[in-house]
């Protein structure tokens, strides 16, 4: 074992504590804790011109905002939605928990992302709609999918919890799809501590969810259309991020850095590094590399060796989500070979805005020395 500290995969952005108490304050003055006060309000405005998307309702995790968005379109129990398998484990278990079959579609093995060309094959009577994820913040075929949706008159949701504040073509990587989630988890490269928000335009879809946040109701005696659930953002979580927002560009810019020095691994042969497309702003929120059999040692050899010097690289995402028993058991066995062999592969390196120049280096020399 090694005697250095370990460095993880990632580490959670902080706001200095005394910028958080100062925020703190009103909310204690005004002895509102929860529904939408003033720190959601002004969160969530702040974010709708980030984002320049007309609503922005926010949840008490990612999770439960892409359940909520699910639910709120009130399509039959068991309608299809047709989904990536290679994703965390939310992404599935919120078709699921909404009510829905969860049809998975194979990956592109340079783009991580849904294949667009084996969408179609996989449409039935019962699709409504398709559910891709910008897994790394990598951008899926935005206009692709758009198009394949229109024709088919489905619903596209995206799953955008690892790609808050890119851009894509120029425009907030929320402009594309009916509905976007985005996670604001520790771990997510912006935090509430806890949340997640939605970027819908459909103003009747934005009415819903609101409503299920709220068990449904909304207002004494207003009437109650749908199943609720609580979903709801707390003011100490809105606090937190609009202190993390005001340094979401520098700790994007430190996440850069470490990008750059990266390339350094470029050289060792069998290792594959990744490469955002020209069309992206990224924002640097993983570092997936790929172990190719070419590599003296396997994925799992190499994560081991790591963790034996303290490094703490994640096997981000293995297995594929339809690989879960649980959903063999209840959804059959679905034939994903390029999600197999990139969940097999795949090692996402230490990448966060707290890493320092020595940090990195180790990562760096650890690698080289194998
Ligand atoms: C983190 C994450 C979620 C869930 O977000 P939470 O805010 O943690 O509930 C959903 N999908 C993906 C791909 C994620 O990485």
């Amino acid at each position: 074992m090694s005697e250095l500290p370990p460095i993880y995969v990632t580490s959670p952005m902080l706001p200095q504590l005394d910028d958080y108490m100062a925020e703190l304050e009103s909310v204690w003055e005004s002895g509102i804790l929860t529904h939408q006060g003033e720190k959601y309000q002004q969160l969530e405005s702040e974010l709708r011109g980030f984002m320049q998307a007309a609503h922005v309702p926010m949840f008490a995790n990612g999770h439960l905002a892409l359940q909520v968005a699910l639910r709120a379109y009130g399509w039959p129990a068991g309608s299809e939605i047709i989904t990536t398998p290679f994703t965390f484990a939310s992404t599935t278990m919120a078709i699921v928990e909404a009510g829905y079959t969860p049809v998975f579609c194979d990956v592109g093995g340079e783009s991580f992302c849904l294949d667009p060309t084996r969408i179609e094959a996989l449409i039935t009577e019962k699709t409504k709609a398709i559910l891709p994820v910008h897994v790394y913040g990598l951008p899926c075929d935005v206009e692709e999918i758009e198009q394949i949706a229109r024709r088919n008159g489905l619903a596209v949701l995206y799953d955008a919890a690892h790609a808050f504040g890119e851009s894509l073509n120029g425009k907030s990587i929320a402009a594309y799809g009916d509905v976007v989630m985005f996670s604001f988890h520790a771990t997510k490269v912006f935090n509430t501590v806890e949340g997640g928000c939605l970027v819908c335009s459909n103003e009747d879809i934005y009415e819903r969810v609101c409503k299920i946040r709220q068990y449904g109701t909304q207002g004494d005696g207003a009437p109650v259309h749908y199943i609720g659930t609580n979903a709801k953002m707390t003011e100490v979580h809105a606090a937190m991020g609009i202190c993390n927002l005001r340094s979401f560009a520098d700790a994007v810019a430190k996440r850069k850095t470490v990008y750059e020095s990266y390339a350094e691994l470029e050289e060792i042969a069998g290792i594959v590094l990744p490469l955002y497309p020209a069309e992206l702003t990224p924002n640097y929120a993983y570092y997936p590399i790929l172990v190719e059999d070419s590599y003296p040692f396997s994925r799992d050899e190499l994560a081991d060796y790591l963790k034996d010097l303290g490094i703490m690289a994640r096997k981000y995402f293995f297995p594929a989500t339809n690989k879960f028993e649980i959903i063999t058991e209840l959804f059959g066995e679905s034939a994903t070979p390029v999600a197999d062999e990139l969940s097999r592969k795949v090692l996402c390196l230490p990448i966060h805005s707290n890493m320092s120049n020595q940090d990195v280096q180790r990562v760096v020399s650890a690698l080289k020395q194998r």
